[in-house]
């Protein structure tokens, strides 16, 4: 009976086979950090809370300087510890830039494995050599650019990088040839907000009559002053051929406070996400969380203030080695965005950048999580796993390398939508390859021969 139809109910005495209890530690992405948690740092030990929400007191005491996380976290953290922070920072490609908020939040019994600590201080001791095949601007972002800090290698899409500067600097940062001050390491190309500049690129997008999709990012949309994100939004909205535009920024996941208490700031996004609406077009956030321990009650509140305006805030996070690359922290990540309204839209495999050799994970790791988190909860929620292909492919589904040497940790990619007949190499961290395949890529005879090998596979 039950085959001639599916639908039709079960007998109702036979016994129900229910789904086991839940262990309740699966639910604990609802658990978001809540009260004066600051207060555990010795220097924000008399912050009330109006003043821990504050933006501008956040931005005035953002650490800037190593001598001054010292300053901030006196006996919380060993000499040692800072020593080698200020190892970091001398080898580092990116400048330092964290917030009171962001500092919190690292478990300072641990700071070495903390999730937060790896993004943003660099220990020199867990340095890496940088990948052979690496380049500073791996994304090809400048070779794509038809004027300064507008990249149009999609179709109909393009990115274009309105401000040089961020509320944090990351140490996985693909940016990190434009964005932040220069560093002993790199000399940055200048992208500062500058209005001749962004004629230059408002003039091109409007030429561009297959152009529909602006991401608006940098630097980060953050620092982008409340009447230049009204210019910015409603120059392009007011273009016939746009038809979506997108703010980015990492700052909701760095200082949500300015969310909270920049009401200028705010004002300028809600009128330009009023006037897409009257006009017809999409205006949404994108933002960057990678680690569970980044979503605090101070971030929910901050989502449910753009949420209750209709702003539609998505996520992209970078897969990092430490951070979110087990089943258990990328599941959790996945949920509690879910939880307080942020839909999980990608998760990018990690870039060769400078310096971030050690936060990379092999492309096997982000195909055996995605496979642990298809299913999990909705499909609008689930993020896509992407290469950026290296050398200006775009982004690519992670599973759909052409080849993947599991042995040399090569993938060969194709992007026929971006740049047809041609391939894109994404090269495993070295340091997660066996020992003989190390040593081959330690001896510049067998890297050249292993590079022929490729070439020939690349027509
Ligand atoms: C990521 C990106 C976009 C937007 O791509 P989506 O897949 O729509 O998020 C546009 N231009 C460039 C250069 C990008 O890197
Ligand atoms: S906020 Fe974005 S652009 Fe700025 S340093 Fe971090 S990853 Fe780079």
């Amino acid at each position: 009976m039950l085959e001639s139809n599916p639908f039709q109910i079960l007998d109702q005495n036979a016994p129900a086979t229910l789904k086991p209890a839940v262990d309740p530690s699966t639910l604990n992405h609802r658990d978001l950090l809540d009260g004066d948690f600051w207060k555990k740092i010795p220097a924000y030990r008399d912050v009330d809370q109006a003043t821990f929400l504050d933006h501008k007191w956040q931005a005035k005491n953002t650490i800037t300087r190593p001598d001054k996380l010292l300053k901030a976290l006196q006996d919380l953290a060993s000499d040692a510890f800072i020593k080698d922070v200020e190892a970091g920072f001398a080898k580092a490609p990116m400048a330092v830039r964290v917030s009171p908020y962001l500092l919190s939040l690292i478990d300072w019994n641990n700071p070495g494995d903390d999730p937060l600590r790896i993004q943003f201080l660099p220990m020199g001791s867990r340095f890496l050599p940088d990948h052979p095949k690496l380049g500073l601007d791996s994304l090809g972002e400048q070779a794509d650019a038809p004027t300064p800090g507008l990249t149009h290698r999609y179709r109909d899409k393009a990115l274009f990088l309105a401000i040089d500067t961020c509320p944090v600097y990351c140490r996985f940062c693909t940016r990190s040839y434009a964005v932040g001050l220069n560093t002993n390491e790199v000399e940055k190309v200048s992208l500062k907000a500058n209005s001749g500049r962004w004629d230059q690129a408002f003039a091109y997008i409007a030429s561009r009559p297959e152009l529909e999709d602006i991401v608006i990012s940098g630097g980060d949309s953050f620092n982008l002053r409340a009447d230049w994100i009204k210019e910015i939004g409603v120059r392009l909205l007011n273009m016939p051929n746009i038809r979506r535009i997108r703010f980015a920024s990492k700052g909701l996941a760095v200082m949500p406070q300015k969310v909270l208490t920049d009401d200028q700031w705010f004002a300028s996004l809600v009128e330009v996400h009023e006037l897409g609406r009257k006009l017809g077009k999409e205006v949404c956030f994108h933002t960057h969380f990678n680690h569970a321990n980044e979503i605090t009650a101070i971030s929910q509140k901050a989502i449910t203030r753009l949420f209750s305006e209709g702003i539609t805030v998505r996520n992209q996070s970078v897969l990092i080695r430490g951070v979110n690359d087990t089943v258990e922290t990328m599941s959790t990540l996945v949920k509690r965005l879910s939880y307080i309204n942020v839909h999980p839209y990608y998760v990018y495999i990690h870039d060769l950048v400078k310096g971030g050799e050690d936060m990379r994970t092999t492309l096997q790791t982000a195909l055996d999580l995605e496979k642990h988190i298809r299913g999990l909860t909705a499909g609008f929620n689930t993020p896509t796993f992407v290469v950026d292909a290296p050398g200006g492919g775009g982004k690519r589904s992670a599973h759909s390398y052409e080849i993947y040497n599991r042995e040399t940790g090569v993938s060969r990619w194709e992007a026929p939508s971006v740049k047809p007949g041609k391939s894109f190499f994404y090269f495993d961290p070295i340091d997660q390859l066996s020992e003989d395949m190390q040593a081959r890529w330690a001896d510049p005879g067998e890297r050249e021969k292993m590079l022929d090998e490729l070439r020939g596979l690349s027509r």
